[in-house]
């Protein structure tokens, strides 16, 4: 993975100023051990164990797409945890804003060691392998790489890669800016997200398995436009893994 100038600045500065800080709320992690101080690891594990309200398994266990996933044939969702927006000093809020801020490597590894268990129990299920399954991130915008240094969903993939062995490429390109999803509603957001994204050119996905790892899922709009995509060009099948999914009912 390529890792742009300034997100190699921004990680030397951390090793060299920050020593040892939660990977959530940024704090200096005076535990001596692990990647969060207790206060956020409590607060996560809470998100962690939230119940799914439709199939009453905890956030971990749970797979259950958004609604619209649903209309594109998207019917496994991996994720963390489920979030409420509107706590925003919540830790997996925090948690979340940072890595689009901080490419903060031993956090992006943290979130892929525990969502590569429930991956690895779909792989079993479906007969993923190696050479017929890739993995592939939400490309974030030109002008938010350039902006933060480094695309988050982009970070998360590959510790995602690295953990379960399968390939991570680069398939989708991103081809317009779009509004910020988060300003709009559900029905601009798929209207927003038509046309976003395009195959790159030198991957040929005819009959593979995608898995598409993004950091957040809200409404699904933006990864049921990127599975469209890959299943017009050809992919067998297409299932999702996230760090959080909101946990309103859309
Ligand atoms: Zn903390
Ligand atoms: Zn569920």
């Amino acid at each position: 993975m390529k890792l742009y100038p300034i997100t190699k600045a921004k990680l030397w500065l951390r090793c060299l100023i920050a020593g040892e800080k939660c990977i959530a709320c940024g704090e200096m992690n005076t535990r001596g051990q692990g990647l969060l101080c207790r206060a956020c690891e409590d607060d996560l594990k809470r998100a962690h164990l939230l119940i799914c309200p439709d199939c009453n398994r905890y956030a971990r266990d749970c797979v259950c797409p958004s609604r619209i996933m649903q209309n594109s044939n998207l019917d496994v969702l991996i994720k963390y945890a489920f979030y409420d927006a509107d706590l925003r000093d919540s830790a997996l809020n925090r948690v979340i804003r940072r890595l689009k801020r901080i490419p903060d490597r031993l956090a992006f590894s943290y979130f892929a060691a525990i969502l590569s268990q429930p991956l690895a129990s779909l792989a079993a299920a479906r007969s993923f392998t190696k050479d017929n399954t890739v993995i592939a991130h939400i490309p974030r915008s030109k002008r938010t790489i350039a902006r933060d240094g480094h695309d988050q969903a982009e970070m998360l993939a590959y510790a995602i890669a690295k953990r379960s062995g399968f390939k991570h490429i680069a398939l989708l390109r991103r081809q317009k800016h779009g509004k910020q999803q988060k300003y709009l509603h559900l029905d601009e957001r798929v209207e927003n997200v038509k046309g976003m994204f395009g195959i790159s050119k030198r991957c040929d996905i005819a009959g593979k398995n995608v898995v598409l790892v993004d950091d957040l899922v809200t409404t699904g709009a933006t990864v049921s436009e990127a599975a469209r995509i890959l299943y017009e060009a050809g992919a067998a099948y297409v299932a999702c893994v996230c760090i959080a999914k909101s946990d309103k009912k859309i």
